[in-house]
């Protein structure tokens, strides 16, 4: 008999879920976790490109669709995911159980195709984890006070876990994706980058509002208020990931992000007060001639926007300044 010693989230992203054999993945990883003694809550994502496909083919129907039957269509992306997990851990022997956002008592504000989460009524989930099930709920959505379905942006399964982990008071929220953590820079745009093993909840916040897919920016400003450690792993290995919390480590460049083709966003604790970083980065935009239209420096981040749109290769140039050369 399993002593179940803490609860636990899991989300696991569309990429990770595409198909048969990755959903198999996920299930011995969720049962690994499982038979170490955790209570555990998983959140899926639709799987693959599916919602990027239903949007297409809701367009080809009409120009003008209503908020509202777009999230209806939207949601069934989750809901095959988490009804398929199921189905498969209950075929390996292990109790689960899938639902809903309504089922699992997710609510939001009114605002289709945006929605708020207002409220989390866990006491479904906790009915489940007291029969020692694995509960897989839909990401990405929730029910509003009409009772009817609403999403919570693209990319927002991050945040519904994040939400469900701290209106259950989980230990962590773990974030599965096709990354093994957070990253310098995008480490498909840069092979150089590398990996964090640690972030503040502030700097993440700011890498994902310069717009790095890694995490949903809401998911991390949840996490900051109720203090859910959010760790981002890879589905596909066991390497260490990156853990975000309030553990604040000052004045080192920790991320750079390309928001567009005109704007770099450096990002670090503390970066107002390291004039070599900011030397650096002024020397680097005087020796490339590079015409800027503005510079906003704040506590822990320096966005520079460009008159012009700007070449991969000064993003790499700046990483190997800042990061490579300082480590
Ligand atoms: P999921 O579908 O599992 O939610 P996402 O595609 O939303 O996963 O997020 C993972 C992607 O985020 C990676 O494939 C990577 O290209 C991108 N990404 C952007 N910036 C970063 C970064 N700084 N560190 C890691 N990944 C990043
Ligand atoms: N399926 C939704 C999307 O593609 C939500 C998510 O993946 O987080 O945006
Ligand atoms: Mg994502």
């Amino acid at each position: 008999m399993i002593v179940f010693m803490d609860t636990i989230v899991l989300k696991f992203g569309g990429s990770s879920v595409a198909d048969n054999e990755k959903l198999k993945q996920v299930a011995n990883k969720i049962i690994d976790l499982y038979n170490k003694g955790h209570r555990i809550v998983v959140v899926l994502s639709a799987q693959g490109k599916t919602t990027d496909k239903l949007i297409k083919e809701a367009k080809e129907l009409s120009e003008d669709i209503e908020d509202r039957e777009l999230d209806v269509l939207l949601s069934t992306g989750e809901q095959i995911s988490v009804a398929k997990l199921s189905i498969l851990l209950n075929h390996m022997g292990y109790k689960a159980i899938s639902l809903t956002g309504w089922q699992a008592g997710v609510y939001t504000n009114n605002t289709n195709k945006n929605a708020i989460i207002e409220n989390i009524d866990v006491s479904r989930i906790l009915k489940e984890l007291e029969e020692n099930k694995i509960v897989i709920v839909t990401g990405f959505q929730g029910i509003n006070e009409n009772m009817d379905i609403t999403t919570i942006g693209r990319g927002g399964s991050d945040t519904s876990a994040v939400a469900i982990a701290a209106a259950l008071n989980a230990k962590n929220c773990y974030i599965f994706s096709d990354v093994d953590g957070v990253y310098t820079a995008d480490p498909n745009k840069l092979p150089d980058a590398k990996k964090l093993s640690a972030l503040s909840y502030e700097e993440m916040l700011e890498i994902s509002n310069e717009g790095a897919k890694v995490l949903h920016n809401r998911c991390v400003e949840i996490g900051e208020k109720f203090k859910i450690p959010i760790i981002t792993k890879c589905t596909f290995n066991n390497k260490a990931g990156t853990m975000i919390s309030d553990i604040i480590e000052e004045n080192t460049v920790k991320s750079i992000v390309q928001k567009d083709v005109s704007k770099i966003s450096i990002i670090g604790n503390g970066i107002i007060r390291n004039f070599e970083n900011l030397r650096k980065i002024l020397d680097f935009l005087e020796k490339n001639k590079l015409e800027v239209s503005n510079i906003d420096i704040d506590e822990n981040k320096v966005s520079i926007c460009f008159k012009n749109i700007v070449e991969n290769k000064y993003l790499e140039e700046m990483h190997r300044l800042l990061i490579n050369e300082e480590s």
